[in-house]
């Protein structure tokens, strides 16, 4: 009953109050995703022709690209000519962020983000400020295709980014001060809590999954009895079997949505079983927001069409490599972006009746969970904290043992052995005082099979985790 308060009562009224066009925006998502996949693609397409005017005419990183293959936006008339267009990686993002920033757009109007670095290589991007507005729409729509409804309340076990943008700089999240909000922003916070859209949502960290903290965790879901619960693969495939084996019941949520990781077919099934619901794949990236999820039939996961084109690419290793443009941030146009995720396009209609095509196959990153002698796993995803120390250039995170670890480097001229300090630091907190600890320094960083760079990797074997 309450949900359904905030949905029509509070929520209108927030957004009203707040001159937001968000609602309006999430019903054309709504109409628009049962289009057909023609009508779709003439939507992209119109988009794109766009984007790629602006990019040539204000972004100079393309105006170099145009360039270089001798080609004008009016050169590129079909999807097919736009494939031949260059693929832009996370290294060049990192590298070139000016020059892939717009020029005529105000500084206002832009907001700087940053990557998770659970990829490998965080990054830092730049978003448009209005097309924001429209991927929180777009992005609220797709979570809609898989049981969420608006005013529903929504339990995250997930990890807000260690990384905050302070000025020009990235720094550790833990590292600075809050900033005094202002009178304004807290009459706002306020008036957010008591409408009710605040207190619909509960986000709890997992970083450390200890047996005691799943329990605390199990009480604070059962308390808050949300309709919907948001996780990380691993974590909460780690959570649902703690669930089981305690035999810990009164968690039924009508949805269960994970993301940011592989899921295989047994963690799915486990999951389902524990919270009694349908668990449904997400697929997203910080640079472009939630890219895809499934729908109730589950087979594939439906494009969020209307505002990303993606592409599946051979890649060396013999499999097909995601690549995604974004049509709407004009403040910095990712074109042709290389995710690094595998996975193939799939444009027959689906049997659900939506136009937006689909992702089969997918297979993102896989983080560890680190078992540890103090009880407990850490999350892999700990670990992306160490990518701005100073002179390394690349890392592998190796558990071999319980207590022994190789850190594998790929090191920069401004390296020095102090730096690593607070690595260590960290893995003794976590992994126990006495915790061996190897650095190797590489010239670069193997891939698993299938070209994947894994951040963290665990051989340590379930036998050996003490109960
Ligand atoms: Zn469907």
């Amino acid at each position: 009953m309450y949900a359904q308060f905030v949905k029509h009562v509070s929520l209108p009224l927030y957004h009203w109050w707040h001159g937001s066009d968000l609602l309006r925006n999430i019903r054309k998502f709504e109409a628009s995703q049962w289009l057909s996949q023609e009508r779709l693609r003439t939507m992209q397409w119109e988009r794109l022709s766009r984007l790629l005017e602006h990019a040539y005419e204000n972004v100079p990183y393309y105006q170099e690209k145009f360039k270089e293959i001798g080609a004008e936006p009016r050169d590129i008339r079909s999807f097919e000519d736009f494939g031949k267009f260059p693929t832009l990686t996370k290294r060049i993002l990192q590298e070139r962020l000016a020059d892939l920033t717009a020029s005529n757009i105000p500084r206002g109007e832009l907001v700087k983000g940053i990557t998770s670095g659970s990829s490998g290589q965080p990054t830092s991007y730049i978003q448009e400020k209005a097309s924001n507005r429209i991927r929180a729409a777009a992005g609220k729509r797709l979570t809609g295709i898989a049981g969420y409804d608006l005013g529903q309340r929504l339990f995250y076990l997930w990890r807000d980014s260690p990384f905050v943008i302070d000025g020009d700089q990235v720094r550790l999240a833990s590292d600075v001060q809050a900033s005094p909000s202002s009178a304004m922003a807290s009459l706002k916070g306020a008036l957010h809590a008591r409408f009710g859209v605040e207190n619909q949502t509960l986000r709890v960290d997992p970083t450390l999954m200890t047996e005691p903290e799943m329990g605390r965790v199990y009480e604070r879901l059962r308390s808050f009895n949300p309709h919907v619960v948001i996780s990380y693969v691993s974590t909460l495939y780690m959570f649902a079997q703690y669930l089981e084996a305690n035999h810990l019941r009164g968690v039924a949520p009508r949805s269960v949505i994970v993301s940011s990781e592989t899921l295989y077919p047994h963690q799915r099934e486990l999951m389902e079983r524990v919270f009694g619901c349908r668990v449904y794949n997400r697929y997203g990236l910080s640079e472009t927001g939630i890219v895809a999820i499934e729908c109730p039939l589950r087979e594939g996961l439906h494009l969020n069409q209307e505002i990303l084109h993606l592409e599946h690419v051979p890649d060396a290793f013999g499999y097909t490599q995601l690549v995604v443009t974004d049509l709407i941030n004009r403040g910095m146009p990712l074109l042709r972006y290389e995710t690094g995720d595998t996975g193939r396009l799939i444009e027959e209609p689906c049997r659900c009746g939506r136009g937006l095509c689909r992702i089969g196959d997918l297979s993102g990153r896989i983080i560890d969970q680190l078992p540890t002698q103090l009880g407990g796993h850490v999350n892999g995803q700990l670990f992306a904290t160490f990518h701005w120390i100073d002179g390394v250039k690349q890392y592998q995170v190796v558990q071999e043992k319980i207590d022994a670890f190789t850190i594998r480097i790929v090191r920069t001229p401004s390296f020095a052995e102090g730096n690593l300090a607070p690595m260590f630091q960290t893995i003794r907190e976590r992994f126990g005082r006495d915790t061996s600890i190897r650095v190797d320094y590489l010239e670069s960083i193997p891939f698993t099979r299938g070209g994947k760079y894994k951040l963290v990797v665990s051989e340590v074997t379930r036998q050996e985790v003490p109960r």
